[in-house]
């Protein structure tokens, strides 16, 4: 563990001040599930009170949604120290059975879910397009092999656009499932050296997914993985479509609120694209906790450990919506999307950008 991150888990202590905003913590109720206790946890085991496998399941009971680095008033990164204790976690080889499965999964198949098929429907979409051009369209994991539907949506709105496009029927791992379970390790760096070889066949990355986005736009750089072809997120690239008239829209004047994927909103500052892209195509409201300040709406990859968790953050996130008395939620994640459409609900209706820009119907 840096020395940057000893401090800030020694410093963090019961000041609380980001209690409210932690999503797991709200949804379970636990104390253990807040930033606080975590660090607390972890400066025992610096201190050779604990040892590391004693907390290591309470490393993964955070989504690094940053929201409480955002709200530290003092400044301490709560992400940075769960993730560093993640990669030594690994590096002593105290990983739950759980999470080596889905570290084994993303080194043998390229994803945590260990999937090696498309989906006939996705197969028949990405044919289209295996073509070379200069914009190459990332789907990303989660798309395409949990949520195909998502995956075909997004060819279909880059087709409605007109836009030249590629998209790979063999796509390589960006790195973030294995970024996100055992940090920067060498295999991390492995898979993405390996990805950034691939797409600098090409000018310009549309990375449908905002994880993807993150790791090529902040990861590759910060870990110094070659990327040299230009990364955009979807959002921005559907933003642009929309102004200069490529992608025409009309406007139906339904109300919405968007749910702002942490990914764009605090990782990479982008708040604005995706609500360029409902009001052209409906209204765009707001609900409690947007922008910057998002709340985190659950997501496919700790569903395979945290299933009630992920059901209870998303049924959160869900009633933020209803407390406006909004009836329709539109997301920019595929894993978010997919976390608040499987809330056993009927109130609120979730659309992705994509079904919005498609005007397809929403059957939850
Ligand atoms: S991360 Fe910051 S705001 Fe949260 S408990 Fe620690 S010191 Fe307080
Ligand atoms: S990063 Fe997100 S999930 Fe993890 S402790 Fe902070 S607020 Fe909670």
């Amino acid at each position: 563990m840096t020395e940057k991150s000893k401090k800030h888990v020694d410093a963090c202590r019961f000041c609380w001040m980001c209690r409210h905003i932690c999503p797991i913590g709200n949804a379970t109720g636990l104390e253990r599930n807040t930033s606080r206790a975590r660090a607390l946890g972890l400066s025992l085991v610096n201190r050779g009170v604990y040892k590391l496998e004693d907390v290591v399941d309470n490393l993964y009971e955070c989504a690094c949604c940053g929201a409480c680095t955002k709200e530290c008033v003092t400044g301490y990164d709560p992400v940075l120290f769960t993730r560093e204790a993640r990669l030594e976690a690994a590096m002593e080889g105290v990983l739950p059975a759980y999470i080596n499965r889905l570290v084994e999964h993303c080194l043998e198949t390229g994803n945590a879910y260990g999937i090696t098929e498309l989906d006939d429907g996705l197969r028949k979409a990405v044919a289209a397009h295996v073509q070379k051009t200069d914009t190459l369209l990332f789907l990303g994991v989660d798309a395409r092999y949990k949520v195909p539907a998502a995956a075909v949506n997004a060819i279909r709105v880059l087709e409605k656009a007109g836009v030249d496009f590629t998209v790979l029927m063999e796509e390589p791992a960006s790195g973030w499932q294995l970024e996100y379970l055992i940090g920067a390790a060498s295999e991390t760096r492995e898979q993405m050296t390996a990805c950034a070889g691939q797409l600098n066949a090409y000018k310009k990355i549309v990375a449908f997914d905002p994880q993807d986005a993150v790791v090529f736009k902040r990861e590759y750089r910060e870990l110094d993985v070659g990327l040299t072809a230009a990364a955009v997120t979807f959002t921005s690239f559907l933003s642009d479509l929309v102004q200069t008239g490529a992608l025409a829209a009309e406007n139906s004047g339904k109300e919405v609120v968007y749910q702002d994927p942490f990914q764009l909103a605090r990782d990479l500052g982008e708040t604005e694209a995706a609500r360029t892209v409902i009001n052209a195509f409906a209204v765009c409201r707001e609900m409690l906790l947007h922008g910057r300040d998002t709340m985190w709406a659950g997501n496919l990859l700790m569903r395979e450990w945290m299933p009630e968790v992920m059901e209870k953050v998303a049924a959160g996130r869900i009633r933020d919506a209803e407390g406006v008395g909004a009836d329709t939620i539109v997301t920019a994640s595929v894993s978010e999307y997919a976390s608040l459409k499987a809330a056993k609900q009927e109130k609120v209706k979730i659309f992705s950008l994509e079904e919005l820009v498609l005007g397809q119907g929403n059957e939850s």
